[in-house]
């Protein structure tokens, strides 16, 4: 019996993936999940791959002695931390409902973990902090930019608190900044469930080659960049999944209680919106209706991750490319419209 690891918000797109990696890995998983964004079914997909049922809290995470419960029934060695709201729009809207959720479920794990004696943490944080860089690709002392949107500024503050507590507790804790994560496991047993339009790139693309959006409209071509289209980091989610394994073996091998440290988790590489159509369509053989429309507000011209760091400390690097993860992403979507 390994490690029990328990995973927050381990039913959503990173966290069920990253279950996977988990138990591949050798460790056991725990996930708790108040499923206000993701769907049991998911349980059932994890079945299939790992060939077992994964024990499942459908509960809350800022309930301070529930937590304390879990962590004592399970004997929970550390956490992986991604239960939060991440909708971009929404909390601009709801300011008050992301800063007690994203933060109080925070506040409220650490405080379990110190009570209970838990001393390792992973926690999900993004490539927004960086904002609009001026030279990319962004290291991890590239200077952090004052957040565009409440959702980002959640992942700021969180990453502040978490270092000022490792500073003055025994807790060692990783924030891993992810860039943008694409494509389901392979197996299409599990994959990206975005409720309602999709606002991300590549579940709007799979949506439309499917047929149940008309087009997809790419959000300006008068950019900067050499096709005028934006720039992003797009990491296979196994990739970014197995990286939480590597971060978390770094901090439970660390002799330093107070360990407080962050890692760019991408690919390492910049794609525009036209090269990712242009991949897609390489992929699912068929052209995808799309059209130029205006610039959307707040978009980040162009940003990639350095991964050097990550590479030397974690001993982490992608495995799968670009096309792997479109072909996945498409196989998953294929799955959804015949189920
Ligand atoms: N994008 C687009 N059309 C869409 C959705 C996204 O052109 O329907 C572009 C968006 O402007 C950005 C890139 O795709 O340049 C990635 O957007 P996404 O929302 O997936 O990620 P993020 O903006 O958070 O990096």
């Amino acid at each position: 019996m390994g490690p029990k690891i328990l995973v927050t918000g381990g039913a959503g797109f990173i966290g069920s993936h990253t279950v996977v990696a988990l138990a591949e890995a050798g460790y056991e998983p725990v996930i708790l999940d108040d499923f206000s964004n993701s769907e049991s079914s998911v349980l059932t997909g994890l079945r299939s791959i790992l060939g077992k049922d994964i024990p499942c809290y459908a509960r809350d995470c800022n309930d301070y002695a529930l937590l304390r419960s879990i962590f004592r029934e399970h004997q929970i060695s550390g956490i992986i931390h991604f239960a939060a709201f991440k909708a971009v729009g929404e909390s601009m809207q709801e300011p008050l409902a992301y800063y007690r959720n994203n933060l109080g479920s925070l506040i409220t794990l650490m405080d379990a973990m110190l009570a209970e004696g838990i001393s390792n943490l992973i926690f999900s944080s993004s490539c927004t902090v960086y904002g609009n860089p001026d030279q990319p690709p962004v290291t991890e002392e590239t200077p952090v930019k004052p957040a565009a949107s409440v959702y980002g500024n959640t992942k700021q503050i969180g990453e502040e608190i978490i270092r000022d507590v490792c500073a003055a507790k025994p807790l060692k804790a990783i924030s891993l900044r992810y860039f943008n994560p694409i494509g389901a496991h392979p197996s299409a047993e599990i994959g990206e469930l975005p409720r309602g339009i999709p606002n991300n790139l590549v579940p709007f693309i799979t949506q439309t080659a499917a047929g149940l959006r008309k087009s997809l409209t790419i959000f300006g071509n008068d950019y900067p960049t050499p096709d005028g289209t934006c720039i992003r980091d797009y990491i296979h989610v196994m990739d970014l999944a197995e990286a939480h394994v590597s971060a978390l073996r770094y901090a439970m091998a660390h002799a330093d209680v107070h360990l407080y440290d962050t890692f760019n988790l991408g690919s390492g590489q910049g794609n525009s919106v036209l090269e990712l159509v242009q991949q897609f369509e390489q992929v699912s053989g068929s052209p995808l209706p799309y059209q130029i429309g205006p610039r959307r507000e707040g978009d980040v011209v162009a940003v990639w991750a350095d991964v050097q760091k990550s590479s030397n400390l974690l001993g982490w690097k992608t495995r799968r490319t670009l096309k792997e993860a479109l072909a996945d992403a498409w196989r998953w979507q294929q799955k959804l419209a015949g189920s």
